[in-house]
């Protein structure tokens, strides 16, 4: 056994865990900011950030400070006491968002499950949906997680293939596509469900003024409109929410990932009060939703979130990123789509697959995914630097090149 042979770490992965994921062969033992470092001591940057669940970096110290101090007070109580962090995380989380009430939970895949329900029973004791009958419009190409009720509404059959029988009660409609989803609307329609912008299917960015118009034709038919900003929100757009790029206010939204501070798994729907107070007591639950280690780290977040500042870099960062990468064009990359530090690089047939690239980046020492087979997902830490932007942009650059010949 030798710990700082990643081998060794890889060969217990494969033997002892189930093989639902397919990483890059890196094994980090320690990391700081929007840095990794592997057991053999090499130095990434990390430019993918746990998908959003890092946008403050790693360990922040503001966030490891707020969890060592609860850690030396309280860590659970479950809901059947109150606690003295959930009233104030969810009063401080509603007045950042600019909501009525919060529902916390765990995982973003459990938030979005809680939005559903809420939507289901909010269309059969306000809108006056037949019971049984309420349906759900979301978008293909989604994602939203994992469970079965979930993929029940994924176009993805790698997500999908021998999960069956699915739930019911979704419609799904073209994304980007106003039209498609005005026909979709019935009388029983409970809900839209998008994500602003799409990040697993490559972050994309829905054309302008679909939004707007997703907005006006909910309220219109008297349809909730969900925002799944899970992966958007907080921060990761250059504005708080990635709806807020278009003015546009969702009656529910599911946030989750940066919501933990890259920490502890913690989600929540937030949103207006003549909707989530549908729920009753014993009507939905979780026993480490709202605990208190996770609201005293969401806390945190959310001070993080108040001043802008991390909104700020994302804009201004997220501008040299992206135009950074648009120089590649022509060169390697088709097409660089994507808002403030987060971008869908589509890489030129000559490049072939992401996975590769993705390889090559690791071994140059920069961390990103592919996601599809030919898009590559910049989404890093919103405390990188611009020194550390122009060395992921160029050493991308050099791994295309070489491909190229
Ligand atoms: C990651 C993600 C989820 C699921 O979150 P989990 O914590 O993995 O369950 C849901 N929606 C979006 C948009 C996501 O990016």
């Amino acid at each position: 056994m030798d710990t700082r042979d990643p081998g060794y770490f890889l060969g217990l992965d494969d033997t002892w865990c189930a093989h639902n994921y397919h990483p890059l062969p890196v094994v980090v033992a320690s990391a700081e900011g929007a840095w990794v470092t592997d057991v053999a001591g090499h130095r990434y940057l990390d430019m993918l950030a746990g998908y959003s669940a890092l946008n403050f970096g790693h360990r922040h110290p503001d966030l490891i400070a707020a969890t060592i101090e609860q850690l030396g007070r309280v860590t659970l109580t479950s809901r059947a006491f109150h606690h003295d962090q959930l009233g104030l995380f969810c009063q401080e989380l509603a007045e950042l968002t600019g909501t009525d009430m919060v529902l916390p939970m765990n995982s973003g895949a459990e938030a979005v499950e809680s939005a559903i329900k809420v939507a289901r029973k909010w269309a059969y004791r306000v809108k006056g949906v037949p019971e049984n009958r309420a349906q759900i419009i979301t978008a293909g190409g989604n994602f939203h997680g994992r469970t079965i009720s979930i993929v029940s509404f994924s176009d993805d059959p790698v997500a999908t293939a021998d999960y069956g029988p699915f739930t019911p009660g979704f419609v799904a409609v073209k994304y980007g596509d106003a039209e498609a989803l005005q026909s979709a609307i019935s009388a029983d329609t409970a809900a839209v469900l998008l994500e602003p912008i799409q990040g697993e299917a490559g972050v994309l960015v829905p054309p302008p003024g679909y939004l707007a118009e997703v907005r006006r034709l909910c309220d219109e038919h008297d349809v909730l409109l969900i925002a799944d900003e899970i992966q958007s929100g907080l921060g990761r757009t250059g504005e708080l929410l990635a709806l807020d790029h278009d003015g546009v206010r969702a009656d529910l939204y599911t946030l989750g990932k940066a919501l933990g501070g890259g920490i502890l798994p913690v989600s929540a729907v937030v949103g207006r009060r003549d909707v989530l107070g549908v729920l009753t007591p014993g009507s939905h639950g979780s026993t480490f939703g709202g605990n208190p280690l996770s609201c005293a780290v969401g806390r945190a977040v959310v001070a993080l979130l108040r001043t802008g500042e991390m909104q700020q870099r994302a804009r201004e960062l997220g501008a040299h990123l992206h135009a950074r990468l648009g120089e590649l064009v022509g060169h390697g990359v088709a097409e660089v789509r994507g808002r403030g530090l987060w971008a869908g690089v589509e890489l030129s047939p000559e490049i072939g697959l992401g996975r590769p690239v993705s390889e090559e980046l690791a071994r140059r020492g920069v961390l990103v995914k592919e996601t599809h087979d030919t898009t590559l997902r910049f989404a890093p830490p919103l405390v990188i630097t611009r020194d550390e932007v122009d060395t992921a942009v160029d050493t991308l650059a050099a791994v295309l090149q070489e491909i190229r010949g």
